[in-house]
This record gives C-alpha cells, structure tokens and sequence, in this order.
C-alpha cells in the first residue's frame, strides 16, 4: 500500500501565520495516490447503503465527488454563503475570529436519506459540525463524517460527538 501520507506537504504560515496548512496537491497530482485514496475512503462507508456524499467546499468536493462515483450516490455540494442559486438551508459557525455561514440547496436531501458527510481536513471540527446542521435540517440521517486528514491534536471529534467520524490520515 502507498504510503498516503509522504504525499501530503505541510507549508507553514498558510493562508496566516502560525498555520501549518496540510497541502493535498501532491496526492492529487500523482494516478497511484488519487486512486489508492479514492479507493480507501470508500472502503470505509461500504455496506452503508448511502444515498447522498454531501461535501464542503472547495477541496471536498474532490473525493466527495469521487466517492459519489464510487458508492453510487449523489452528490451535494455545501458551500460558502451566497454561492447556490435556489433556496437554501443556512448554519453558522465560528471561526478563529468572527463566524462564517454555509448553506445547502433545500431540495438537496429527502427525509431520512443515509448521509456521507465528506471534507479533506477535521481541524476544530466546527465547520463539519455546521454542515451536519445543514443535513438534519433537511431530514437527512448522517451514517458517516469522513476526512481524508485529521489533525487529532485539535479534538475535532468532540464537536462531532453525535456521529460517526472516520479519517484515513491523523496527525
Ligand atoms: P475546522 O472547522 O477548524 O475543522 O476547519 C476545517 C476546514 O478548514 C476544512 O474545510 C479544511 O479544508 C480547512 N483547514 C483547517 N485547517 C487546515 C489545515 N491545517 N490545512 C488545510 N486545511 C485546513
């Protein structure tokens, strides 16, 4: 098996200082890494009977789309206040200063759906807790939250406490 976390590169003081952002351009330009990835955050949400991948903008839309694909079900994209078109759910959350809004179309989920929930990084957890608000708005059952990378020292976990939270990398 590749070894997955060789191809994340950490780059330090992005986008501010004293961040070490995870940097997945590496992986996504390499076939063998792209596909192992794909491959495996799958294995994780098999025999889960998901109708919908429900992923964060931007870069979850990459595997959530992928895993879509993979698992048969369809996509929703959660995005940044004022991106989507027709009428949509809203949730805020905190950022390190301030708060930041994400919606989702209110047609996007039927009641009761089983709902993957995908972004690439759990940081604190907040903006994957605000997008399980967005789902349970709509009805939808979150069977699985799933990262690629999770920066365990920042116990994301915690704010997600109601679910079942997998990552296919820790720090
Ligand atoms: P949080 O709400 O703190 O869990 O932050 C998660 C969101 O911020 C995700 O959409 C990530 O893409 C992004 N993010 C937070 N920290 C990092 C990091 N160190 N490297 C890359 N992305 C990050």
């Amino acid at each position: 098996m590749l070894d997955l976390k060789s191809t994340i590169r950490d780059i330090a003081d992005f986008p501010k200082k004293g961040i070490i952002f995870k940097d997945i351009t590496p992986l996504l330009k390499s076939p063998t890494a792209l596909t192992e990835t794909a491959k495996a955050l799958a294995e994780q949400a098999k025999g889960l009977k998901i109708r919908k991948i429900a992923a964060i903008e931007s870069r979850g839309f990459i595997f959530g789309a992928l895993l879509s694909e993979r698992l048969g079900a369809g996509f929703v994209p959660i995005r940044k206040k004022g991106k989507l078109p027709a009428a949509v759910y809203q949730e805020s959350y905190e950022l390190e200063y301030g708060t930041d809004i994400l919606e989702m179309h209110q047609d996007a989920i039927e009641k009761g759906e089983k709902v993957l929930i995908h972004d690439d990084v759990l940081a604190t957890g907040g903006t994957a807790q605000a997008a399980c608000r967005l789902v349970e708005k709509a009805g939808g059952e979150i069977v699985l939250v799933s990262f690629l990378i999770e920066l365990s020292f920042l116990n994301g976990r915690d704010l997600l406490a109601n679910y079942p939270v997998k990552s296919l990398i820790q720090y």
